[in-house]
């Protein structure tokens, strides 16, 4: 559920018209709605109220500092997967001690960063991090609470390029070496492996490869418990998908994914940390655009548009579906016509829908692409010298720009001149 609807014919973010939006500070713009994110939040916290869960959001799905802080007012915790997203979580107010540091590949500098800050801990991806991160706590004289990423080599059936889980990925150890390498971390100074993770990969719609890929790591955590190991948490990562075609891929209710993990772990005491990112942001937030012209080529009517894949990625890397809704609300009789949303970018590959059927989008029409909140300002690029585009906060009937749009200045500052040639 999410907060962009209709209101006398105009599509508001909550109280908010997004035409105002546009007039106001111009296209394209990402819009995000509080009440979304907060709702998204509160339905996974009470889904999971009876078991000891931490929620840590996913900083790399929306990394803004005013939804930050808008989910660490609601308690939440981070996950993230960079100094940057770590310092990002930290200005916008959330306490290191609940903030989990992941990702596969981390630097000396990043660890010796995150270690300083105390933060509550590390998701360990490899046996050499293992060590690097022992060798630079220990010369820190701190102690590293530490997770393993194993990798369960279960099929998330989701796209490839956000598939994590299956033994050919680059993530996480390998389940069958999971037993020797949290008995070589017991041996390591400056680390303490008290907890497990793993994440399977994004977008999954369907509980059965959580529950397959949870029943094996219960019977690991009871093994590792054999083998002496005291584990005190089990971080089961993110992957719940949204509805990015309204009813055609309708992910699981939190509360059954709850009762799934529940099943599996309920009984083991163990704290779960959960690490939603889509599932939080999707479709909490928009992206604005207009329609600069419209042309016929033979069968296909290509509608060019002011946004483009350097906006938003999705559709162009991983052939991503986003509904698209005119701000101005069309009668349910008006004919659609089958068509190309391509943007301004020199790649065949610039667009944002792709042979769908819509209402005509005349110039200067506004149009927003929905469930653009989660990795979409994020993956922004100023590629062919376009500026990024504004991120809008909107609560209630109130908004404001949590980011502005990036001026020309700006982006020509980037580059600087060698002596020879200024
Ligand atoms: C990307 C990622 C997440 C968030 O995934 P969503 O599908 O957005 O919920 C969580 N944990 C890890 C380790 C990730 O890489």
């Amino acid at each position: 559920m999410h907060h962009f609807s209709y209101k006398n014919g105009t599509l508001h973010a909550e109280d908010v018209s997004l035409v105002t939006l546009a007039e106001k500070f111009g296209t394209p713009f990402y819009c995000y709605s509080t009440a979304t994110l907060e709702r998204h939040y509160q339905v996974l916290a009470d889904a999971f109220g009876e078991l000891d869960a931490l929620i840590c959001f996913a900083v790399k799905a929306n990394s803004n500092q005013a939804v930050l802080a808008t989910m660490a007012q609601m308690g939440s915790g981070m996950d993230v997967v960079s100094e940057g997203e770590l310092r990002r979580a930290r200005a916008a107010g959330v306490s290191a001690d609940k903030i989990i540091f992941a990702g596969v590949g981390k630097t000396r500098d990043e660890i010796a960063f995150a270690l300083k800050e105390n933060i509550l801990g590390f998701n360990v991806e490899s046996e050499p991090e293992l060590h690097a991160l022992s060798d630079i706590a220990s010369s820190l004289g701190v102690t590293a609470n530490v997770a393993l990423r194993v990798n369960p080599d279960v099929d998330a059936k989701t796209h490839e390029k956000i598939s994590t889980g299956k033994a050919e990925n680059k993530f996480g150890i390998p389940f069958e070496r999971a037993r020797e390498l949290y008995a070589a971390a017991r041996d390591l100074p400056g680390i303490e492996a008290t907890g497990i993770h793993m994440h399977i990969g994004s977008q999954i719609t369907d509980l059965d490869p959580f529950r397959h890929a949870f029943k094996l790591m219960r019977e690991l955590v009871l093994a590792l418990r054999l083998d002496g190991h005291v584990l005190h948490h089990l971080d089961i990562g993110g992957g719940l998908g949204v509805p990015y075609r309204g009813a055609i891929d309708e992910p699981p209710a939190p509360t059954e994914y709850a009762k799934v993990v529940s099943e599996a772990f309920g009984d083991l005491g163990l704290k779960i940390v959960l690490e939603p990112g889509r599932m939080i942001a999707g479709n909490a937030g928009v992206l604005v655009s207009r329609t600069l012209f419209s042309k016929r080529e033979g069968k296909r009517t290509f509608t060019i548009v002011d946004g483009a894949m350097n906006d938003l990625l999705r559709p162009t890397l991983y052939e991503a579906h986003h509904d698209i809704w005119p701000v101005q609300e069309r009668a349910s009789d008006a004919p659609l016509i089958e068509q190309d949303l391509v943007g301004p970018v020199c790649e065949t590959g610039d667009y944002l829908a792709r042979g769908r059927a819509l209402p005509s989008l005349a110039a200067g029409d506004l149009f927003a692409v929905m469930t653009a909140g989660a990795y979409g300002a994020v993956m922004a690029s100023t590629y062919n010298s376009r500026p990024l585009v504004p991120e809008i906060l909107v609560k209630g009937s109130s908004y404001a720009v949590v980011r502005p749009r990036q001026s020309y200045e700006q982006l020509l500052d980037l580059d600087q001149l060698p002596p020879w040639l200024s």
